[in-house]
């Protein structure tokens, strides 16, 4: 065979799998490649995955969680899409800034080496200039050898203007990388017409005529759809888009996230791209009994428990997914359902909290920013302090049980956080020295991974069975260290701080006073995976347990 005459890439022994969609959005790209990244994964081969988003911002810290969901927070401080999460429950391996990339941050770059002269006298175009920046970061986790196969998920949908840009980078890129190197994988819809009463095809053809349109073929197509794809609607699929029959994967709609990898198994998509990309070295079977183990426990639950999460973008279940997360994960280790009663922070008063919180079995405050809420917040934790019923607090919520205890224990009239009242008299919660000059908002709040020492002997130790960790955050106000003689002189103590700054981290109350009373200045929703369920939830479930059980 000639040898190809492609311009030279750099050097990568790792294969690339990029996934795009069609059709509409919502069909699961994030849960298909982290299914598809697990199977290989269990298999032997060194996975990750990343995510190209078609939008300017230069990353979703900056846009409202109705936006764009839940902000997913990486242990290097970057403020990523909340896909990036899936992929870490799934792999059990944490990802980096390189694993998200925005339009605008690709744009800033190729504008920031223009004004640096990097293209003097030449026109700064989409192409090459935008493609080949998107390229050089698309193949970036290829490099140094630590992954066999990248995966690499397009934002939006095939069709749409602005992810264009992406897409052609994809089709330079499966030109000049060699032949068994990259494979495509195009994610539609197979739509059920109930009054026919029949799945249709035609929306996924005309998805993938516009992929071709852009100058790429897929390889695999995963047809989402309710009902299963009968065999000559697969061939007529296979024949009509250019792909083998056995290429035709069906994805159904799954009772949890988590099946998504066993019917991938099963639809023996993992093989298609083994076969595909010609790898070698994986073992026969993907090793998936940890995983299966994690499932049958969490169909199979032997109790249940209500416990109420209190917020202000309840209404969005995505604004809160690394929490509804890390609760099926540590339901499923303490064999417990778990089900999430959402309540609106607007609606709670002092007067309506115990109505609103009747019948639950413990309540979570979650974090958040600004006024609107903050008041309701308040009044649940008082409510639960009082009436000795499990707490977890985290960041805004640990914050919340701060106010809370300084203004109904220690007796600090209008004692608050100074996001909520600058002029409060009683500034329990103020906002970090380092953050006090900064004026711009993106990406510049207290990021990403910081050590953490806990007490010896304390709840959150025990939690742990350790006393340094490492843990996730994303604030800009802290506690504020003038009052901590008064909290811990009036029963309330910082079981965890920070070594180096002294900030307190850990906040709780001891079991002589209340059956569990937790919070925290970072977010352990964020390292909480399917292998690895957060301590603090399972515990926090445990105590959820044991409420019930009276
Ligand atoms: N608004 C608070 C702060 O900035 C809490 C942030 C959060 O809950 N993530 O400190």
């Amino acid at each position: 065979m000639p040898e190809r005459s492609n311009p030279p890439t750099p050097a990568s022994a790792a294969k690339f799998i990029f996934v795009t969609g069609g059709v509409t959005s919502s069909l699961g790209k994030g849960i298909i490649s982290a299914s598809l990244a697990k199977l290989l994964q269990a298999r032997g081969f060194r996975v990750t995955i990343q995510k190209f988003d078609p939008y300017i911002n230069i990353d979703p810290g900056t846009l409202n969680p109705y936006e764009h969901g839940e902000c997913y927070v990486t242990d290097d401080g970057a403020e990523t899409d909340l896909d990036l999460g899936h992929y870490e429950r799934f792999l059990n391996t944490p990802t980096s800034q390189a694993n998200n990339v925005t339009t605008g941050r690709i744009y800033d770059t190729v504008i920031r080496r223009e004004r640096e002269g990097a293209f003097l006298g030449k026109t700064v175009q989409v192409v090459p200039h935008i493609t080949d920046e998107i390229k050089r970061r698309m193949l970036l986790l290829g490099e140094g050898g630590e992954f066999d196969v990248v995966i690499t998920e397009i934002g939006g949908c095939i069709g749409d203007i602005e992810s264009l840009p992406f897409v052609e980078a994809v089709r330079q890129l499966r030109w000049e990388l060699p032949p068994n190197d990259s494979l495509v994988i195009h994610l539609t819809l197979l739509p059920y017409l109930a009054a026919a009463g029949e799945l249709k095809t035609k929306p996924t053809q005309h998805s993938v005529r516009d992929l071709r349109e852009a100058g790429l073929q897929p390889d695999i197509l995963v047809c989402r759809t309710e009902h299963s794809i009968p065999p000559e609607m697969r061939r007529k699929i296979a024949l009509f888009c250019n792909v083998k029959i056995n290429s035709v994967i069906e994805s159904l709609d799954a009772d949890t996230i988590y099946s998504v990898p066993l019917m991938m198994l099963k639809e023996q998509l993992d093989e298609r791209v083994i076969k595909r990309l010609k790898l070698t070295g994986g073992a026969l079977q993907p090793d998936l009994e940890a995983w299966k183990d994690f499932l049958g426990r969490l169909k199979n639950p032997t109790e249940e428990v209500t416990i109420a999460l209190v917020g202000k973008y309840v209404e969005l279940p995505d604004a809160y997914k690394s929490i509804n997360e890390s609760f099926v994960h540590a339901g499923a280790l303490n064999e417990c359902r778990v089900k999430v009663r959402s309540i609106q922070s607007d609606h709670l008063t002092p007067e309506n909290v115990a109505e609103s919180l009747r019948g639950v079995d413990a309540v979570l405050v979650a974090p958040g920013f600004g006024e609107r809420g903050f008041e309701g917040k308040i009044a649940a934790v008082q409510y639960v302090r009082e009436n000795g019923i499990p707490f977890f607090g985290i960041c805004l919520g640990m914050q919340v049980a701060v106010v809370e205890y300084a203004r109904n224990v220690l007796g600090l009239t209008n004692a608050n956080s100074t996001e909520m009242d600058p002029l409060t008299p009683h500034p329990v919660i103020a906002m970090m020295e380092s953050q006090k000059d900064i004026t711009q908002k993106g990406g510049t709040m207290r990021l990403g991974a910081y050590a953490c020492d806990l007490r010896r002997g304390s709840r959150a130790a025990k939690a742990y069975g350790k006393t340094h960790i490492s843990e996730r955050h994303r604030h800009r106000f802290e506690f504020n260290g003038e009052y901590l003689a008064q909290f811990e002189a009036a029963g309330m103590s910082a079981s965890g701080t920070n070594p180096e700054t002294g900030l307190v981290e850990i906040i709780e109350l001891p079991q002589a006073v209340h059956p569990w009373f937790v919070a925290g200045q970072f977010h352990p929703e964020l390292k909480s995976t399917v292998e690895n369920p957060h301590p603090l939830f399972v515990r926090f479930v445990r105590a959820a347990m044991q409420h019930r059980k009276g």
